[in-house]
């Protein structure tokens, strides 16, 4: 037996990639359908899909009890000690009057993983029991929009920068909460392997008896940008009243002002980058003496220690993935802009790239956060979080942002891709 909704023959749906209209059609175990035209992921069919995410979901749950409830790391200098908790870099954060730091902090590495637990509890425990809670659709899409925004696996890359930049000068121990904190990333990433948001959206469809919409009149049809159901609408109503019924999302047959929004963002970020480099994003200050470091003579330092892979890594997600995300993305708004049919498959792909890749900068912030937390041990060693690490922060967030705001599918459009019944 297997839970798998089939999707129904008829059923349509909108590639929410490149706007091309699908027939919904049954995939084998394992197998992935995926959009004929621009090669973006649909769905997948995986056996027992709730049930397995609803007990992952729970051993989520007790592991960010742990992970939250117990000693993360312990330095000890010099005959001294500080221990912190997860939530420690947050709080010291804000004791050093970074506040929009501290938020952040707090939000991608602490709430949003909760929101993301609790939700998914929310919408498959009822299911597996056979009923439809109350606003499923609704939590179901802000589960999966939050998605990229639980960033532990990047906060666990931060730890291990940090936790190699202090092994040589002080003993490092880590907690209990460390350990929880590590094997909680590795069941979170089974739970979105397990879940299979087509599966759910299926049933949450089934349970509210909207009817599959028939191909009829495209003009009259929209893909919810959300949930991909296709939705009908009347031609005599405006389209700004009008909502999914399944997830509730409003419907636009593309993200609304897409253009104007990722350009003013990519402006904003690719200004915020000049003083994210030039200013120190954090000082150490050892027996007095503090040297104040900017990302770049971070990473030298790394250099210098010979720790290569390490310096690599840092240099990749600091400096390569955001210089990166700006052309890419200034490169896209241009050919939406002249309308270029140039490799359409290839330039939605790099999309797809840009808008995966950009949450592993947050790998030098999280450092940050975690040292200052850690060493606290007043003359002998402190460390001092720098403004430029809140413009850095800035354009890690504007750079996500600029990529969500983009729609790969006015690409398409502007190809001509999606005139006459594509
Ligand atoms: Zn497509
Ligand atoms: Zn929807």
């Amino acid at each position: 037996m297997s839970d798998y909704d089939a999707p129904a023959a008829y059923s349509l749906f909108a590639c929410h990639e490149c706007g091309l209209l699908h027939h919904a059609h049954p995939v084998n175990e394992g197998e992935v359908a995926r959009c004929s035209r621009c090669g973006a992921r649909f769905y997948r069919r995986r056996r027992n899909s709730i049930q397995r995410a609803l007990a992952l979901s729970f051993a989520s749950l007790v592991l960010f009890a742990l992970a939250n409830g117990f000693t993360f790391m312990t330095f000890k200098l010099e005959g001294r000690e500080s221990s912190n908790i997860l939530a420690s870099g947050v709080a010291e954060l804000y004791d050093q009057g970074l506040l929009p730091l501290a938020i952040l902090v707090a939000m991608v590495a602490i709430i949003i993983p909760l929101i993301k637990i609790l939700g998914t509890l929310y919408v498959v425990l009822p299911l597996h029991l056979g009923w439809r809670p109350p606003f499923a659709g609704a939590v179901f899409r802000w589960v999966e929009v939050l998605h990229p925004w639980a960033m532990m696996e990047v906060y666990m890359l931060g730890v291990l920068v940090a936790y190699v930049k202090l092994v040589d000068m002080a003993t490092i121990e880590l907690g209990i909460s460390l350990y929880s904190f590590a094997v909680l990333i590795v069941v979170m990433a089974a739970t979105d392997a397990a879940l299979e948001p087509h599966a759910v959206w299926e049933r949450l469809r089934k349970s509210t008896g909207a009817p599959p919409p028939a191909v009829a009149d495209r003009d009259s049809l929209v893909g919810c940008h959300a949930c991909d159901l296709v939705c009908r609408v009347r031609p005599s109503e405006p389209l700004s009243h009008a909502v999914c019924p399944r997830c509730g999302a409003h419907l636009h047959r593309r993200k609304a002002n897409s253009l104007t929004r990722t350009a003013a963002l990519v402006m904003t970020a690719a200004i915020l980058y000049i003083p994210a480099n030039v200013f120190p994003v954090m000082t150490v200050i050892s027996f007095g003496k503090g040297a104040p470091d900017t990302i770049l003579s971070g990473i030298k330092e790394l250099i210098h220690a010979d720790m290569w892979p390490l310096a690599l890594l840092v240099f990749f997600a600091s400096i390569t993935v955001p210089v990166l995300k700006l052309i890419g993305l200034s490169y896209l708004l241009i050919s939406v802009k002249i309308g270029s049919r140039w490799r359409l498959k290839d330039r939605t792909r790099m999309y797809r790239i840009i808008e995966g890749i950009g949450r592993w900068s947050m790998i030098d912030i999280f450092m940050i956060s975690i040292l200052i937390a850690l060493v606290k041990l007043d003359a002998i060693a402190t460390i001092e979080p720098g403004v430029g690490a809140i413009a850095f922060a800035g354009v890690v967030v504007i750079t996500m942002f600029a990529s969500i705001c983009f729609d790969p599918r006015l690409m398409w459009d502007a190809a001509g891709a999606n005139r006459d019944g594509h």
